[in-house]
């Protein structure tokens, strides 16, 4: 979502990853659980233990949305769709999927699944905390569990909000889709819902603010902007890959493509062809064979001085898997492979011999040439 991804561990084959964003989030939870929801809750009590149930606390909730997305992936792998993993992001966090549910019953299944994991989680902290009650805990360890069944309960809810894409949007849009049997259709119904919520939560927001709630107020402007982006995003996400439907990477890839060879020197390089040709990226030949790519920052690494005499090969990047793209590959997916990692060029490669080249920008002109079309 916003870029830098921090991996943390595996769970049961899930790849489990932080946003950078997500730091932000920490600190404010545990800040205003300190500050504010503690201390109101359970006065008397000193600071130092507001701030040992405030890192508990976010830890807790740390790992209540690690269970949640965790059950989206188990039921979605169940049904047979392969998940990259998960990552936690401002407000929750995002199972990946590599590729959009093949049914509404699938897509069903997969979006209840999170909501009711986190509510039967709720319970649980719930009967733990009536129990600890009965058996006399000190207050600070009660004050955490019944935060936590309180929380998993919260995180329930928003995500059950009818706002796509959130879990209750996706509900929404399952049973949309399997009425009409129309996905973009279904997609766009529940897109507009969430950007409606997103806008509610900006204008309640505004008036909290207004009211002097200025924290609370900020809280629901950001989620409120938040949603209405998100649904925007992924409602174009659905219209872009069905424009994209059965096309394959060899229709839109540049067939010719610019190559240089591994003895060029980098003075060369850089007149050229970077300034000559404008890309960032060409593919390496020697004497047909292909060997790898250089890019513009593989010449940056070289000091300028130091250009007169070196030469391609010294920087090239290996030809790895990273930079290649299969010819029959589908386009959507050559699309979220561009999105997801950051490369927006590819080599488009056959049997080991080079095919063409595609990039980012043949791929997004292209649907945006289909969608004029249309409208
Ligand atoms: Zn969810």
């Amino acid at each position: 979502m916003f870029g830098r991804k921090i991996k943390l561990f595996t769970l049961f084959g899930f790849e489990v990853s932080i946003d950078a964003s997500w730091i932000i989030i920490v600190v404010l939870v545990t800040w205003s659980l300190a500050v504010g929801f503690f201390p109101s809750y359970y006065p008397r009590l000193d600071v130092p233990t507001y701030w040992a149930m405030a890192a508990v606390g976010a830890l807790g909730l740390f790992a209540s949305i690690i269970f949640h997305e965790f059950w989206h992936s188990v039921v979605a792998r169940r049904m047979g769709l392969p998940m990259r993993g998960i990552t936690l992001f401002l407000f929750g966090g995002v199972s990946e999927m590599t590729e959009e549910p093949r049914s509404a019953r699938t897509e069903l299944w997969m979006a209840a699944a999170g909501p009711f994991s986190s509510i039967l989680l709720g319970f649980a902290f719930w009967g733990v905390y009536r129990w600890g009650d009965s058996v006399g805990w000190p207050a600070p360890v009660l004050g955490v569990t019944a935060y936590l069944a309180f929380i998993n309960f919260i995180l329930a809810a928003f995500n059950l909000l009818p706002a796509f894409p959130l879990d209750g949007g996706r509900i929404i849009r399952s049973l949309l889709w399997r009425w009409k049997k129309d996905l973009t259709w279904a997609t766009r119904i529940a897109a507009s819902l969430g950007a409606i919520i997103g806008a509610i939560l900006i204008g309640l927001g505004l008036l909290n603010m207004l009211a002097g709630a200025l924290v609370g107020g900020l809280w629901y402007l950001v989620i409120g902007i938040f949603l209405r982006s998100a649904a925007q995003s992924s409602y174009r996400q659905v219209v872009v890959r069905q424009r994209l439907q059965g096309e394959r990477v060899r229709d839109l890839m540049v067939r010719d493509p610019v190559t240089v060879a591994p003895d060029l020197l980098l003075t060369e390089f850089v007149e050229d062809f970077i300034y000559k040709h404008h890309h960032d990226m060409y593919p390496v030949l020697d004497n047909g064979r292909l060997v790898g790519a250089v890019r513009i920052k593989d010449v940056r690494t070289v000091p300028r001085e130091e250009r007169g005499w070196r030469k391609v090969a010294d920087v090239l990047s290996p030809f790895t898997a990273e930079l290649v793209l299969p010819p029959d590959m589908d386009l959507g997916e050559a699309l979220d492979r561009m999105t997801t990692s950051g490369n927006s060029r590819f080599l488009v490669v056959e049997e080991g011999r080079l095919a063409g080249l595609i990039t980012l920008k043949d791929v997004s002109t292209a649907v945006s040439v289909r969608l004029q079309l249309e409208s």
